[in-house]
């Protein structure tokens, strides 16, 4: 349920009316933008009756919210969600361009590809230390080693960092991590989402391989409901009957997730092709949609990478898209956010 308030509000009116409704056992969600004040209940609303308050001299509208996602709906909440990285401003027409390694693999690699992405433009820097891969036989990330990598290559370039966490154990790991991933293969693990509430770190969503967009907005749900609002939606490409690509980009999910819900959201294009070729062409459709800000894999020599390098850009051709969405996202009214 919410509550619309009247513009020049008596505040004294207003707080009793929220120590009424938190004696009821409600929550109380607040949001003052542009065009209102709003209140947004979250419990066991049954019991309220909408003319009891609307006869409250400070109400003018009442509606129910018949959504299970609260704190993470659009009705609670009209004004977008800008989230900041350490300084980078995600969402609200900033545009953040998350670039790197799928996994750090050495000093030199992450060093090499930090800089690079630096000078083309991107504003964080992301890159896998604790890596969920298909194959236990598989390169499994150098796990603390690679945070510890991360933490020398934002140190040299200022770029904060983004990395995916696998398990509550790891939390006192993340400590100074600037922004936590959430893999698309953890976005139903609600006890580390609970955790996750509890850190009031910027949090990174990936929506799962076959999850629905109520249920990527469920999982953020858990996350806010601890108290933290920094969350950022990630759409990195679902599966489908298609097999020519990895995944399916589903791009229809900028617009749908930004009309139910006030987060950023942010496209992976390069989990959705697997194919390096693909990247820009699907960068370039993310922007034109309304995305907040992308994330995509760089790799100084994708051809030797432990991780992902069918899909990774050189150097070089991340250069080259950042230098295509720059305008992009200008004309689309959005500012580029540096790290
Ligand atoms: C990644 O970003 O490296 C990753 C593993 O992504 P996803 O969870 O989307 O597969
Ligand atoms: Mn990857």
């Amino acid at each position: 349920m919410i509550i619309i308030l009247k513009r020049g509000a008596e505040e004294a009116r207003v707080q009793a009316l929220c120590a009424e409704l938190v004696g009821r056992g409600l929550k109380i969600h607040e949001s003052t933008g542009s065009e209102a004040r709003i209140l947004g209940l979250v419990g066991d609303t049954k019991s309220i009756n909408e003319s009891w308050l609307l006869a409250n001299p400070v109400v003018e509208v009442v509606r129910r919210v018949t959504e299970p996602y609260k704190k993470a709906n659009r009705k609670f909440h009209p004004d977008d969600t800008v989230v900041e990285v350490n300084g980078v401003k995600i969402g609200g027409g900033q545009f953040a361009v998350i670039a790197g390694p799928c996994s750090v693999e050495s000093e030199e690699q992450i060093e090499e590809v930090a800089a690079a992405v630096k000078a083309s433009g991107a504003a964080l820097l992301r890159g896998g230390a604790f890596k969920p891969r298909t194959s236990p036989y598989s390169f499994q990330g150098l796990r603390a080693d690679g945070l510890e990598l991360l933490r020398h290559a934002r140190r040299a370039t200022g770029l904060p960092i983004v990395t995916e966490i696998m398990n509550t154990e790891h939390l006192p790991l993340f400590e100074d991590v600037d922004m936590i991933q959430v893999g698309a293969r953890n976005m139903q693990n609600f006890e580390l989402l609970r955790r996750l509430g509890q850190t009031g770190k910027p949090i990174l969503l990936k929506r799962g391989l076959s999850a629905t967009l109520e249920e990527l907005v469920m999982s953020a749900e858990y996350i806010m409901a601890e108290g933290n609002e920094q969350v950022i939606l990630c759409e990195r490409g679902i599966r489908t009957f298609e097999t020519s690509m990895r995944n399916t980009l589903d791009i229809s999910a900028v617009p749908m997730l930004k009309k139910m819900t006030h987060l950023p959201v942010v496209i992976d294009p390069s989990h959705a092709a697997g194919i390096s070729w693909m990247v820009e062409p699907l960068a370039a459709a993310a922007v034109a949609a309304g995305a907040d800000g992308l994330m995509i894999e760089v790799h100084n020599n994708p051809a030797c990478a432990l991780c992902d390098g069918a899909q990774s850009l050189t150097c070089e051709q991340f250069d080259a898209l950042m230098q295509k969405i720059r305008p992009e996202a200008e004309f689309f009214g959005r500012r580029l956010s540096a790290g």
